[in-house]
This record gives C-alpha cells, sequence and structure tokens, in this order.
C-alpha cells in the first residue's frame, strides 16, 4: 500500500422528492436508494480505480448499513486492514434531492465520530501519502497528520467541510485542497482567491489548490500559480466532484508524478465523474483517466 486515507465511511440513502421538506413538512418521494459514501471512502475509492494502492483508516458499525457502505471499497480493492467495527451505528448521510437538484443533507455521524487515535496505524511502513478530510474527529485528524509528518509522509489535507482553521493541523499539512467556500472559512471570504491561497501558504503548506467546479482549479505554490481549466463535459452530477480530484490526484503524486501531471489528471477524472449519477458509482478508473488524457 502506498496511500492511507485516514476518513470517514458512510452510506448515503438518498430519496428524490417534489421538493425538499420545510420544517415539519411530510413530502412523499420515489424509491430510496443506499449507496456508499463518505469523504474518506469516497477518495479511497477515486484513488484505488485511478491505480494507486490504497489502504482506509475509519470506522463502520456492525449494522445492516455496513455492507452498503463498504461495497465500494471493496470492489475497488482499498485495504481494510485499518478499518475498525466499532459499537455505533454506521454512518448515514440522509440526503432528499429535489427536481431542480438542490438538495438537503443530514450527515448521522455514528462510527466516524467515535474513530480515535488509538485506531491509527501503529507504524507507518510503505505508506508514501497520508490523504485526510474533515469528517473525523479534530484531534484523530491532527495526529493522524502530525505522525504521519514525522515519519516522512507527504500530507495531503482536503479540508472539507468548510470550517474554522486548525493552525496546527496545517501546519503538519503539505498540500491543502479546498473548494472556494472552504477557502472563504479558511482564509476569510471576498478577497481575490488567488491572494487568499497564498496567505495560507504561510501556514505550513507547500502547495495550495482551489477547485472552482465547472471553472476548473488553481493550485499556488512558493513559485508561480498554475491555473487549470476544468475538462469540458455535459454534467449530469457533480456529487463527488471534489473527492475525485483529490483522490486521482495523490494517486497520481505516489506513484512519483510531477505535480502539474497529477493536477491534470485530478482535473480529467473529476469531470469524468460528473458525467454519471452517483459518487463512488462514477467514478472513472485508470483506463478511462488515461484515454481522455491521451
Ligand atoms: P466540490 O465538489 O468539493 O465543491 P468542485 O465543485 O470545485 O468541488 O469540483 C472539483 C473539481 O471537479 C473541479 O476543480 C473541476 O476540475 C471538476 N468539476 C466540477 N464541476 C465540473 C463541471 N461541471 N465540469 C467539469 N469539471 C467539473
Amino acid at each position: 500500500m502506498t496511500v492511507l486515507v485516514v476518513g470517514s465511511v458512510n452510506a448515503d440513502l438518498t430519496v428524490r422528492a417534489e421538493r425538499i421538506p420545510a420544517p415539519g413538512e411530510t413530502v412523499l418521494g420515489g424509491d430510496a436508494t443506499v449507496s456508499p459514501g463518505g469523504k474518506g471512502a469516497n477518495q479511497a475509492v477515486a484513488a484505488a480505480l485511478a491505480g494507486a494502492r490504497v489502504a482506509l483508516c475509519g470506522a463502520v458499525g456492525g449494522d445492516a448499513f455496513r455492507e452498503a457502505a463498504l461495497r465500494g471499497l471493496t470492489r475497488a480493492g482499498v485495504g481494510l486492514d485499518h478499518l475498525h467495527t466499532l459499537d455505533a451505528p454506521t454512518g448515514l448521510a440522509l440526503i432528499t434531492v429535489s427536481p431542480e437538484g438542490e438538495n438537503a443533507i443530514t450527515v448521522a455521524s455514528g462510527a466516524n465520530a467515535h474513530v480515535m487515535s488509538a485506531h491509527l496505524p501503529e507504524g507507518w511502513e510503505g505508506f508514501t501519502h497520508l490523504l485526510l478530510q474533515g469528517e473525523l474527529p479534530p484531534e484523530v485528524t491532527c495526529e493522524a497528520a502530525r505522525r504521519a509528518h514525522a515519519a516522512g509522509l507527504t500530507v495531503v489535507l482536503n479540508a472539507a467541510p468548510a470550517r474554522e482553521p486548525d493552525p496546527d493541523l496545517l501546519a503538519h499539512t503539505d498540500h491543502l485542497i479546498v473548494n472556494e467556500h472552504e477557502l472563504a472559512a479558511l482564509a476569510g471570504g471576498g478577497g481575490d482567491v488567488e491572494e487568499a491561497a497564498r496567505s495560507l501558504l504561510e501556514l505550513g503548506p507547500q502547495a495550495v489548490t482551489v477547485t472552482l467546479g465547472a471553472e476548473g482549479s488553481l493550485t499556488v505554490t512558493p513559485e508561480a500559480p498554475h491555473r487549470l481549466p476544468a475538462y469540458p463535459v455535459p454534467p449530469v452530477d457533480t456529487t463527488g466532484a471534489g473527492d475525485t480530484f483529490c483522490g486521482v490526484l495523490v494517486a497520481w503524486l505516489s506513484s512519483g508524478r510531477p505535480l502539474p501531471e497529477a493536477l491534470s489528471a485530478a482535473t480529467v477524472a473529476a469531470a469524468l465523474a460528473c458525467t454519471r449519477p452517483g459518487a463512488q458509482d462514477a467514478m472513472p478508473d485508470l483506463a478511462e483517466i488515461r484515454a481522455a488524457l491521451a
């Protein structure tokens, strides 16, 4: 294994309804679908499908949603030796989608909220890259970054969902990936994106990538900024685009490719994930990414 993801695992329970219910209201929806989700699991699957050897450290419960939560990880061949089964429900995201494509999401963190530093791997041998998000208890994410950094791994943090900056975590982050909302939460909103991203370089990371949806991405390093337009596709469902971007970026970096090449692969892969519905089910494999890059 070369990439370790320490992150969340959920089952996503999605219902398409005539509208998002108002407080106190009940609306009728179509059939519910149960699909695998959670930013940690999504990014692990994206990286594994892109050809990296990936392990996931996190937790699920022993309940009925466990299988649904693990389906994509198992199919993509993600190593689950560091996945713990806890005496808590599997994380569950309740998603209501309106005909306009708006959604309302309630996340029951379940087992994800019970992950502790004691669940982190004892050693980091064999891993070159650690990929983190913000859906586990912050102290666990920070401890993982601290230990991995000390062991010489490259630490990539997707600081999602948006929250206040944690200086200790950023100090142990090599590459930070955020969308515009998360950038605003970390660096303050309103200003120029490049300036805001550059201000985060002073907190520890050597690279900061801001994903800009259909506008592509901007990466700042101590050198010149790297702007990359989105790969043009007719978008069907952009769920999981950001997770695909992060997973594939790290997969490429872990195979020794330079940052600009990794950013191109991540951009192509994230766009391909927008052409199909769902998150993990929509992610491209290595052959599809290569074909689109050629
Ligand atoms: P998040 O889902 O985390 O908010 P973004 O919406 O910024 O992240 O999307 C992540 C990446 O996915 C973008 O940088 C871009 O490369 C790609 N992407 C997102 N939306 C589209 C789209 N409509 N067409 C092509 N690529 C897209």
